[in-house]
């Protein structure tokens, strides 16, 4: 097993010269990762095309765009977000002030998936260095094309002591987690997510976990069906379904079944036309493994729309599959692949005792125009995040953090909640010495009882 303890420690040094602490050191730091990505890319967007057929639009959308306005937004709030917070101090610290210290915990480990190879590795790297941290990156091993530039990039940016990309797979990830990291920022799978935090957990390494799950989606009655059609099918096709934040199920009331399903149909040919397998645009799946994995599905239930796959070129059709109940082996794990399985109801309990019964998802997308219905479900459900009346676009904005609850992950990030997430708060209280209040001590009359 390769050790990276010559890495660390480098990086470790570094950060003890307080320089990644300096905000102008910062700033820059943003400023050089922005020029670096404008530089790269096409060379990115041809990276994304290698490993994940991802054609122009969703690469920039998804990924380079993203990045660059989460970069934009960070290095606009960060001179406020750095300052030392105020808060009240209460009548019995008289004397005293208050304040909360961001400080940066330090060396930072980041490793990330495949689904968003660029966007899942940059967007944490933000917050580490907005904090002031320096960080180890370990992209995913399944879009070697995209970490290569990912790699290339970095080091074009940053000395190895202030940001690292260590490329490998399963191995390295183990390698790595026998580290003394100062914090560990994950996003995969659940089942890895428990790996993580069990290494973490040994020696006491505060975590982020960005996990996934099944996501669900509900059309109610009164939903705006055309609306809804056209928001689901962008939310769930986009990169194929390989979103972590995709409606994974659909829970479609009965009285309305049909007539949304003619919708979704038609927003799926809008979309991808009537031919998606031929479609040079629609994203493919990731591997054999992964494609083997979802073409199984395609027995469940009943094929609504889609259901073909070309094995050549990785790629399923959009499909939509009724008759399907919990009992369905599309219903176990979170899909992420372009299959999306409906599940009748009538009452809105149904739903709701439907969800409960399953691990907190990470997102919840609810389609309805009824205020109580909103807050019913939004108040009896626990999940990470989502939307009333859209899919995903939550994830987009800088003011909601995003991630997970429990089994679905732990923290998040985004906008402000990412420098919070890489910045331990420390509490200062700042006491005068021009006076001293006797109460607090044990021998003053009339004080505390003495024992
Ligand atoms: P994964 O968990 O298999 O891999 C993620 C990373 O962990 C990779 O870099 C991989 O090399 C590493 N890894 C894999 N096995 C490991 C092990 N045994 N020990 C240590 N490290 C290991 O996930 P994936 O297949 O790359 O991504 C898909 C999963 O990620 C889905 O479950 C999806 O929901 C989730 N996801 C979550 C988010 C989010 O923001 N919450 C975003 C994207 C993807």
């Amino acid at each position: 097993m390769e050790n990276y303890d010559t890495l660390i420690s480098a990086q470790k040094s570094f950060f003890r010269t307080d320089k990644t602490k300096d905000i102008t050191f910062r700033l820059n730091a943003l400023q050089t990762l922005r020029n670096a990505i404008k530089k790269h890319e096409n060379e990115l967007m041809a990276a994304l095309q290698a490993d994940l057929n991802k054609s122009e639009f969703e690469a920039y959308s998804t990924e380079i765009g993203f990045v660059l306005e989460e970069l934009r937004y960070t290095a606009s709030h960060l001179q406020s977000w750095v300052r030392p917070e105020k808060v009240k101090t209460p009548l019995t610290h008289i004397g005293s002030n208050s304040y909360i210290y961001s400080e940066p915990y330090g060396v930072a480990l980041i490793i990330s998936p495949w689904n968003y190879p660029f966007q899942l590795a940059i967007a944490p790297l933000i917050g580490a260095i907005a904090a002031g941290n320096c960080a180890v990156m370990k992209p995913s091993e399944l879009t070697p094309k995209t970490s290569e530039v990912l790699e290339k990039l970095i080091r074009e940016c940053f000395p190895e002591e202030f940001i690292a990309v260590v490329q490998g797979g399963v191995e390295t990830s183990q390698a790595l987690l026998i580290e003394k990291f100062d914090y560990i920022f994950f996003t995969g799978s659940v089942p890895v997510g428990k790996i993580i935090m069990e290494a973490a957990a040994k020696q006491l390494i505060p975590v982020t976990l960005e996990l996934g799950g099944k996501s669900p989606c509900i059309v109610h009655e009164d939903a705006n069906l055309k609306i809804a059609a056209k928001r689901i099918a962008w939310g769930k096709y986009t990169n194929a379904g390989q979103t972590c934040i995709a409606p994974d199920y659909l829970y479609l009331h009965k009285n309305v079944k049909e007539e949304f399903l003619q919708y979704l149909k038609a927003e799926i040919v809008e979309l991808y036309s009537s031919e998606p397998l031929n479609n040079p645009n629609f994203t493919r799946i990731v591997s054999k493994r992964h494609f083997e994995r979802l073409a199984a599905f395609l027995n469940n239930g009943k094929v609504y729309v889609g259901g073909k796959t070309n094995p050549e070129k990785l790629s399923i059709e959009p499909t939509v599959l009724t008759k399907i109940s919990w009992d369905d082996s599309i219903m176990e794990d979170e899909i992420f692949g372009p299959i999306l399985p409906v599940l009748e109801y009538s009452e809105l309990s149904e739903v709701i005792e439907g969800i409960h019964e399953h691990p907190k998802p990470l997102s919840l997308y609810l389609f309805t125009e009824n205020n109580s219905i909103q807050e019913k479900v939004l108040n009896s459900v626990s999940f990470g995040g989502g939307c009333v009346n859209d899919t995903v676009y939550h994830f987009a904005s800088p003011h909601l953090p995003f991630g997970g609850v429990g089994p679905s992950g732990i923290g998040a990030y985004h906008g402000k909640g990412s420098f919070d997430t890489f910045s331990h708060k420390k509490s200062i209280l700042k006491q005068t010495t021009r006076f001293d209040i006797p109460f607090r001590y044990p021998n003053v009359k009339n004080g505390l009882k003495k024992i």
